[in-house]
């Protein structure tokens, strides 16, 4: 029989969780967090019954310290080993996992698991100042979908307007990044411009919204006369990842809060970004979402323990 992926030490044992998290996060020794010191002569291993697992001593600025420093594992009790399941169980689930799945899974308390969750959709979203997509030569696609509940459940059109579905805007580099925000407190216009390059050429379907796009040249296809493809333009790429976040955010997300749902998109965006046909497996994603806790400390208010 194969082996079971968490089979591996690092899901059971908590010295062989830190010294994974460490080669992830320290891949050229141990940095101290308190005074970037990273001269491993200047830097000790407390060790002891008692001891911290994965407590070190700086000798210059004499401050104790962990890999978890800095990091979305902070500010939080829960053994590394625990973590690194959870980060496994959203790096690997195509459509994401539930809070209450994270729970029983992991047996934690539904506090715990919406806290975990939320916190590794933070380290799966992108740090620092992106650069925009697209640029002289290439094509971005632009693309909106709106998170309705269920078919059964929309009311009529008059009506359509007081439910508030959220929308989604995505835009795609062909060839590259998937980018997404919610519609809720941006307007299209200003998220195609923060994050298009100038001299893209846009690809839409016939929304108005994007008419005055600042882009090199823009083309639609027009859906309202069942035009979906004219040779490479069409937004068919998008089509694809719209269809796994709904099924995501609308089946294993049931109650998304409105005030989550960019850190939802961002987890959908990294999955998308990091999918297996770029020849990227479960265990490089986990990886490389291991790798994005850094510098990502983040105190959410507990008050929403719901989805
Ligand atoms: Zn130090």
């Amino acid at each position: 029989m194969a082996k079971s992926v968490f089979s591996a030490d690092r899901f059971h044992n908590e010295e062989a969780a830190f010294a994974y998290v460490e080669a992830e996060l320290w891949p050229n020794g141990p940095v101290c967090p308190h005074c970037e010191n990273a001269d491993a002569t200047k830097i000790g291993r407390l060790q002891g019954k008692t001891t911290r697992v994965g407590l070190r001593k700086c000798y210059v600025c004499r401050k104790p310290f962990t890999v978890r420093i800095g990091t979305i594992f902070e500010d939080s009790h829960l053994a590394l080993r625990l973590w690194l399941q959870a980060i496994h169980l959203l790096c690997s689930s195509k459509k994401g996992i539930s809070t209450r799945q994270l729970q029983r899974t992991l047996g934690c308390g539904m506090k715990t698991a919406w806290f975990l969750g939320h916190r590794i959709r933070f380290a799966m979203a992108p740090g620092g100042d992106l650069g925009p997509l697209g640029g002289a030569g290439k094509t971005v696609e632009a693309d909106e979908t709106e998170l309705a509940r269920s078919r059964k459940t929309k009311r009529p059109a008059d009506f359509r307007r007081k439910t508030h579905n959220p929308v989604v805007l995505s835009l795609v580099e062909r060839g590259g990044n998937i980018r997404s925000a919610t519609l809720d407190h941006n307007s299209a216009m200003s998220v195609v411009r923060r994050n298009v390059h100038k001299d893209s050429r846009l690809v839409t379907d016939t929304a108005t919204r994007y008419k005055y796009a600042p882009v090199a040249s823009h083309e639609m296809v027009d859906h309202h006369k069942f035009e979906w493809v004219r040779g490479d333009v069409h937004t068919n790429t998008l089509e694809g990842f719209f269809s796994v976040l709904k099924r995501g955010l609308v089946g294993v997300y049931q109650h998304v809060d409105k005030k989550h749902l960019d850190r939802y998109l961002a987890e959908f965006d990294f999955r998308q970004n990091t999918r297996a046909k770029l020849g990227i497996n479960d265990e490089q994603r986990a990886s490389l979402a291991v790798r994005g806790t850094q510098g990502k400390r983040l105190t959410y208010e507990m008050s929403g323990s719901a989805d």
